[in-house]
């Protein structure tokens, strides 16, 4: 069902506890943790607790649940101090996107000069 943890999600798994990360953030419907494979010197991921596949599927089963995501990005930005020089939200979407965790996540990216169009 919509929003129900799966046994096998990665992410579900790092919203129990049971894999470790290095949460920076948490509230009542989302945490945030530092990226594994950090991309820029700020690379946080932001999820809903609950289990989405992608940010469409959570903007349209949870629209709430996806602001508090975005509210939780500009929070992690703002903690990290990344707004005086910019930052970027990341959703990946698809498997041609680079979407490699079907639970929805936002990136959080900053700390260095990021180049548009993305690659
Ligand atoms: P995607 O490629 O789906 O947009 O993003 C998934 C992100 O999850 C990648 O940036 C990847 O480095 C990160 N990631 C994968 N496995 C782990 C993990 O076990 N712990 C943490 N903290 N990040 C992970």
């Amino acid at each position: 069902m919509a929003g129900e943890p799966q046994a096998d999600c990665l992410f579900c798994k790092i919203v129990t506890g049971d894999v470790p990360a290095t949460i920076v953030r948490e509230t009542d419907t989302t945490v945030a943790f530092r990226d594994i494979n950090p991309q820029a010197p700020t690379h946080v991921l932001v999820i809903p607790r609950a289990h989405y596949a992608d940010a469409a599927a959570l903007a349209a089963a949870a629209p709430e649940l996806a602001a508090d995501v975005l509210r939780e990005a500009g929070a992690v930005a703002a903690d990290e101090k990344l707004e005086a020089h910019g930052y970027r939200v990341v959703f990946n979407t698809g498997s041609g996107a680079g979407q490699t965790v079907f639970h929805a996540h936002a990136h959080v990216l900053g700390g260095r000069g990021l180049q548009w169009p993305p690659g």
